[in-house]
């Protein structure tokens, strides 16, 4: 393919394509974030699966643990190739510059592109395991998804983002016209509740792991993550409690039940991390988050205490995953890594700015320029150091 000059193609707030050295660019940043800068990371985990691993927390999880730890990665995650003068998507991109990277520093990765709901895929990571990087020793799962076909039955389930129960209103950032409105949101009926936890509980995590124990493709003591997330009250009706937070819950299910099969037979463990708010292409399709997204970022750079899915994940391996002492859970066996988010103190000036935001002053009260950057930067554009204006490669393999 002759090289072409990449432009930023929106439909509204989404972007529709992808800059391949942008991505680049942001993947560079993460290894730096992380190579020789995992405290113990040595005595870390050697063979890592990752599902889930072409962006957000999935992406870090593969980048920590292939330079935190030296570990060999499998990732699987579902991205569009390019096709002729289409550009692929981001984490398409994300992994051609992972395996680029580990390539050049001697590390093992492997990567699929396909459905990771389906048994054919999960049989051909198994196959990889087998035949390159038996036992694994940490799973992370990281899937972020609309829609689930489940295998055994072919019947395609689509999540939904609505409150549980009764209607929630709240302002929200309209992100097309960066207009600052009231919506209410109806709540999600009996099937679409059954369906959101379909797509994102604990089911296809359980069939993961059962493939994996039947196999004898993990490691004594091996570990599985999935990641969550609880937020402050005000989200609570559209997060935690809403459809989305019964699909948590039912992986916080999961995590006991996998805990007690994976302790039985391996002394191992699984366990649920509930993470920071960033903003991902999963994040910032949830109604009410983006402008929680907006403010958030104030009084956490302020305190110093601000971190993304990169800076996130390597307190995961240093604190919890490297440290060689069994974590520290909360009441609930999880993993805590929002306690800075949740602090008394970030909140308090989230909640005084939450009402003062109108669509006058979003520029000027919050950082929703900040927000639009980061949101825009995930698809390889406005990143420091890029040349938008020269050509590049978009047909890239690896
Ligand atoms: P993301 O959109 O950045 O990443 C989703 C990943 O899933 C990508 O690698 C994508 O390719 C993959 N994927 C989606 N459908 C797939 C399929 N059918 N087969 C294979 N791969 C598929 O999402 P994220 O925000 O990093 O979310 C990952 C997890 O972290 C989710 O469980 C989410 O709830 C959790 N989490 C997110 C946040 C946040 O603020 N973003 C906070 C806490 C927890």
């Amino acid at each position: 393919m002759p090289q072409q000059i990449v432009k930023r193609r929106s439909r509204g707030f989404i972007c529709v394509n992808a800059h391949p050295e942008g991505c680049r660019g942001n993947v560079e940043r993460w290894v730096a974030g992380v190579r020789d800068n995992i405290p113990n990371g040595g005595a870390g985990p050697k063979n890592v699966l990752v599902i889930g691993a072409s962006t957000g927390y999935g992406l870090a999880s593969r980048i920590a643990a292939a330079w935190g730890c030296g570990a060999k990665t499998l990732g699987v995650f579902f991205e569009r190739p390019p096709d002729g003068d289409k550009t692929a998507t981001a984490g398409y991109y994300n992994t051609a510059a992972f395996h680029s990277l580990a390539q050049q520093d001697g590390l093992f990765a492997a990567s699929i592109n396909g459905d990771a709901f389906s048994d054919e895929i999960k049989r051909a990571a198994a196959d990889v395991i087998r035949a390159q990087m038996n036992p694994v020793d940490v799973v992370v799962y990281s899937l972020a998804s609309p829609k689930r076909t489940d295998p055994r039955t072919g019947r395609v389930h689509n999540s939904v983002l609505k409150p549980v129960g009764q209607p929630y209103s709240n302002r929200t950032i309209e992100l097309d016209s960066e207009k600052v409105v009231d919506v209410t949101l109806q709540p999600a009926n009996e099937n679409e509740i059954a369906d959101t936890v379909a797509v994102m509980g604990g089911e296809d995590w359980r069939r993961w792991m059962e493939l994996l124990l039947a196999e004898n493709l993990l490691a004594e003591g091996a570990r599985a993550l999935a990641y969550s997330y609880i937020g402050p009250e005000i989200t609570w009706p559209i997060y935690r409690d809403g459809s989305i937070g019964q699909a948590k819950k039912d992986l916080e299910r999961t995590a006991a039940d996998l805990d007690a099969a994976l302790a039985g037979k391996l002394g191992g463990n699984a366990w649920v991390s509930v993470n920071k708010a960033v903003v991902t292409q999963a994040s910032a399709a949830i109604p009410v988050v983006p402008l929680y997204l907006s403010l958030l970022p104030l009084p956490m750079k302020k305190k110093g205490l601000d971190e993304g899915p990169l800076e996130q994940i390597r307190r995961l391996f240093a604190d919890f995953l490297c440290s060689g002492e069994p974590p520290k859970l909360d009441e609930s066996r999880r993993l805590r890594l929002d306690d800075r988010e949740m602090r008394a103190d970030v909140q308090a000036e989230v909640a005084a700015l939450w009402p003062q935001v109108a669509t006058e002053n979003l520029r000027a009260i919050t950082d929703f320029a900040g927000f639009q950057r980061e949101f825009r930067g995930l698809f390889g554009f406005e990143v420091e150091g890029v040349d938008y204006d020269q050509p590049v490669e978009t047909d890239l393999r690896w």
